[in-house]
């Protein structure tokens, strides 16, 4: 455990931080990734004609009221909100993995008879090794490779246990496991590869400004991953931005990684954490209490406030007072990062971030709620990116 009962009573100020390294200036928090690459593109077109345009623009502004022309331009741009909001809107599932599930066994055998790790190539830095892109010699495929330090029998069980937990998910936003060796200092596990990044990236990119309705997407994919993972009776316990995968730049399809604690529910097995950040622990944990569906879904709730605010919830000057913002669920929608927020999100959250586990949402539950699932919603917070666009380019 990370503190004592006594720690908890004296709760200390809970001072988000913000998880970007630097205070982006307010401005360019507003635009869009979108809004820019238009501007852009808007401006190269009228690179010849520019001048006359600008001119024509003036004057219609000056005869015509704000109120109005702003009414003409959302009609002339109508099209482009209805193309717009299909885009950005997509809710179908990520590709599949380029292979067919399949049962993994560990094999005996030297991986470089079969495979050509990239070891200059280090997609990321694990707990207990690192990942590597690789290439399957027989067919070209393009895998990861992630290399687990395990020498003694404790330590290869855990990731046999990785390996079994795997075997049972087959899932589009669930990273498919394709082979794994086992040697004496270590286990390497073959997966499906993908190029798009961690979403803790995209959080602290200051030149990538997620929209609420870029949330809503991810956050609904986390949410059809756990949801099949729980039908499974499995939990995941690990999630956090760091285990959010994206599968490109280009698109908003995300796939979950790291099943590294991911266990099959026991009705009264308790977790013990002690490494990494606490941020993203559940009260549960903390306190070393019985683990369940709903501790995942604790995990789902702050990942939902930082990718909405680029704040962590919890978060305080040390471990101590995280975990102790923790345990007295201390939190709030106070920053001024939370004022163009929608009110479904914040009813999303605050039905998550409960420190009672049973009365957290399910995965299947945060599906059905409007914030994941009302289109008229979705609709309106689309709007809300393109007319601050549409103000840019008139205004
Ligand atoms: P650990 O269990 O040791 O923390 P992870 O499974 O979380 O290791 O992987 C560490 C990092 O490696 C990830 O955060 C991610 O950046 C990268 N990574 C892991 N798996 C893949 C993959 N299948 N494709 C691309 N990058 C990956």
């Amino acid at each position: 455990m990370f503190c004592s009962s006594e720690e908890v009573s004296d709760v200390a100020a809970c001072s988000k931080r913000r998880v970007t390294e630097e205070d982006p200036v307010k401005d360019d928090l507003k635009k869009s990734r979108v809004e820019e690459s238009e501007v852009e593109n808007t401006d190269g077109q009228v690179v010849e004609g520019g001048g006359q345009q600008a001119s024509r623009s003036d004057e219609v502004k000056a005869e015509v009221s704000p109120a109005i022309w702003f009414l003409l331009s959302s009609v002339t741009f109508y099209p482009f909100y209805l193309f717009f909001f299909a885009m950005s809107s997509d809710s179908s599932p990520p590709p599949l993995a380029p292979f067919d599930h399949r049962i993994v066994t560990p094999k005996p055998h030297q991986i470089a008879t079969y495979y050509t790790i990239n070891r200059d190539e280090v997609l990321g830095g694990g707990r207990f090794g690192q990942v590597h892109k690789c290439m399957e010699n027989s067919s070209g495929l393009m895998l990861a490779a992630k290399i687990i330090k395990a020498r003694s029998q404790k330590e290869k069980e855990v990731v046999r246990n990785e390996i079994q937990v795997m075997n049972q998910l087959n899932h589009a936003n669930l990273i498919q496991l394709y082979a794994a060796f086992e040697s004496r200092h270590d286990i390497i596990l073959v997966m499906e590869y993908v190029e798009g990044g961690e979403l803790f990236d995209r959080i602290i990119d200051e030149n990538y400004n997620l929209t609420e309705l870029d949330t809503v997407l991810f956050i609904r994919q986390i949410c059809e991953g756990l949801q099949y993972m729980h039908k499974m009776y499995i939990l995941h316990l690990d999630l956090k931005p760091e285990n959010i995968l994206c599968v490109s730049r280009a698109t908003n399809k995300i796939k979950i990684i790291d099943f590294g604690l991911a266990r099959r529910y026991k009705p009264r097995e308790k977790l013990r954490v002690n490494f990494g950040t606490p941020e993203f622990l559940a009260p549960e944990v903390v306190n070393y209490e019985f683990v369940s569906f709903p501790t995942d879904m604790w995990s789902l709730g702050v990942i939902s406030y930082m990718l909405l605010s680029g704040l962590s919830p919890f978060l305080g000057d040390d471990d101590n007072e995280t975990l102790n913002n923790i345990l007295a669920c201390q939190w709030n929608f106070e920053e001024e990062e939370f004022t163009d927020i929608s009110d479904e999100a914040k009813d999303f959250i605050t039905r998550l971030l409960v420190k009672s586990k049973s009365w957290r949402l399910s995965a299947t539950e945060s599906l059905k709620h409007p914030w994941l699932s009302d289109q008229s919603l979705h609709y309106r917070l689309n709007q809300k990116v393109v007319k601050s666009h549409d103000i840019n380019l008139f205004f």
